[in-house]
C-alpha cells in the first residue's frame, strides 16, 4: 500500500494543479499583474470593464458584471429581485452552503429540495413537493436557485416551464459550470440571472476571490451595478439603495483576461480527462452521467461507490499519494446552521444517500495520462 510513497520517487498527484497552468501563462501573466500595479487603478480599473465585455461575448449574454465572489454574485441577484422575509426560495440541498446562505442573509427562507442521483442536479418532482411545504408554512414562493453541480447545467427548460407555471423566477448558481452549455446555450445566458465564481479551484479561477453575475435584462443589470457599489446612484456619494461592497479587484480581472484566453483549450483537456476516467472506471464504480443535450466543464469528477466504505477507500488512496475529496459529506439541510429550515415533502433521501456514496477524483486540464493511470490503478486496487 505504501509502495508509491517511498522516498519521493513518485511525487503525489495534485487534486487540482494550478502550478502547471501558471507556468504555461508565464510572462504574460506577470506583465498583466504588473500593468495593474503600475497603473494604480486597483478598484474598477479598465481591466474590469474589458473582462466584462469578454465574459458577455463568451457567454452570449447582454450583461456581465465582475463581482467580489460567487457568493456575492448570488446575493446581488436576490437583492436585485427584492427577495425579503416571508419569501421562500427553493434550493437543492446537495450543494455548497453558499447557495442557501444568501437566501438566509436577506431574511428569506431557503426551502431545501432533493436532486437526481445520476446528474446530482435539482429534481423537479421534489420542487413540486417543496412548493406545498412552503405554502403550508405560510411562505410566499418566489424563486428557484438551480445549481449546476460539478460543472453540468441543470435541466433549465424544464425548470423554466415549472417556474413560469408557478409564477417564480429562476436563478442559476453556475459557480461550477462557467463554460458549459445546455441545448446549445452557454451558461451565463440561462435563467433570469446567473451567478458564477472565480474562486481559484473553480474551472475558471483567479488568484483570490472573484465572481460574475449575468443577465439579459437591462433594468436588472443596472440595479445590480448599483448594488455592487453600495447602492450608488448618479455618483459615488449618491446612494439610492442599500447595497454591498461587491466589486471585483482590477488585478483579478487582469488575471482572468489571461486565463480566459486559454480556457476553451482547457475545457477540451478536461473533457479528455473525463472520457478517460469513464472508460477506465465504469465497470467498478458509477461514473458521472452527462445528459446528451448538455456539456460539463468538470469542476469535479465525482464517482459513486454505493455499498462501499467510501472513507476507507479514500484513506487508502491518500496513503498511496492519490488525493480525493468528498463533495459533499453532509447535505446543507443537515448542517447545524440550516437544520431549522424546511425541506420538501418527507425528506431528501437522494441527497442524504449521495453524501455517503460520492468520491471526487483528481481533475484538472493538466492531468497527464501517466498520473491519471495511477489514479485509476490505485482506485481499482482499493475496490478489488
Ligand atoms: C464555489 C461555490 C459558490 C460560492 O462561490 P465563492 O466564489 O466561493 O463565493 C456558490 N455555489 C456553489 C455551488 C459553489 O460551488
Amino acid at each position: 500500500m505504501m509502495a508509491s510513497s517511498g522516498l519521493g520517487a513518485v511525487p503525489p498527484i495534485e487534486f487540482i494543479d494550478l502550478g502547471t497552468q501558471r507556468r504555461r501563462l508565464g510572462a504574460r501573466l506577470d506583465a498583466a499583474i504588473m500593468r495593474v500595479v503600475d497603473q494604480g487603478k486597483y478598484i474598477m480599473g479598465p481591466d474590469v470593464a474589458e473582462l466584462e465585455r469578454q465574459l458577455a461575448a463568451y457567454c452570449g449574454v447582454k450583461h456581465a458584471l465582475g463581482v467580489s465572489s460567487g457568493t456575492d454574485a448570488l446575493v446581488l441577484g436576490l437583492m436585485a429581485k427584492s427577495v425579503r422575509p416571508g419569501d421562500a426560495v427553493f434550493v437543492p440541498s446537495f450543494t455548497f452552503a453558499a447557495t442557501a446562505e444568501v437566501v438566509a442573509w436577506l431574511g428569506a427562507t431557503p426551502v431545501f429540495v432533493d436532486v437526481h442521483d445520476d446528474t446530482f442536479n435539482i429534481a423537479l418532482s421534489s420542487l413540486d413537493a417543496g412548493l406545498n411545504t412552503a405554502r403550508k408554512r405560510g411562505l410566499r414562493p418566489v424563486a428557484v436557485i438551480a445549481v449546476d453541480l460539478f460543472g453540468q447545467p441543470a435541466d433549465y427548460d424544464a425548470l423554466d416551464a415549472f417556474a413560469r407555471r408557478e409564477g417564480l423566477w429562476l436563478m442559476a448558481d453556475a459557480a461550477q459550470s462557467f463554460g458549459a452549455s445546455y441545448r446549445g446555450r452557454k451558461v451565463g445566458q440561462i435563467g433570469e440571472i446567473s451567478a458564477t465564481s472565480f474562486y481559484p479551484a473553480k474551472p475558471l479561477g483567479c488568484y483570490g476571490d472573484g465572481g460574475a453575475v449575468f443577465t439579459n435584462d437591462d433594468a436588472l443589470a443596472a440595479t445590480m451595478r448599483s448594488l455592487r457599489i453600495h447602492g450608488q446612484g448618479s455618483d459615488k456619494y449618491d446612494n439610492v439603495r442599500i447595497g454591498i461592497n461587491g466589486r471585483l479587484d482590477t488585478i483579478q480581472a487582469a488575471i482572468l483576461i489571461e486565463k480566459l484566453a486559454i480556457f476553451p483549450d482547457e475545457i477540451v483537456a478536461r473533457q479528455r480527462v473525463a472520457d478517460r476516467y469513464a472508460a477506465a472506471l465504469r465497470d467498478v464504480a458509477i461514473v458521472p452521467r452527462v445528459e446528451p443535450d448538455r456539456t460539463s466543464v468538470w469542476a469535479q469528477y465525482t464517482i459513486r461507490l454505493p455499498g462501499r466504505d467510501r472513507n476507507a477507500i479514500a484513506a487508502r488512496l491518500g496513503a498511496a499519494g492519490v488525493p480525493t475529496a468528498t463533495h459533499y459529506p453532509k447535505p446543507v439541510h443537515q448542517q447545524t446552521a440550516y437544520r431549522g429550515f424546511p425541506v420538501a415533502g418527507n425528506g431528501l433521501p437522494v441527497s442524504e444517500r449521495l453524501a455517503t456514496e460520492v468520491l471526487s477524483l483528481p481533475m484538472h486540464p493538466y492531468l497527464d495520462e501517466v498520473s491519471q493511470d495511477r489514479v485509476v490503478a490505485e482506485l481499482r486496487a482499493a475496490l478489488a
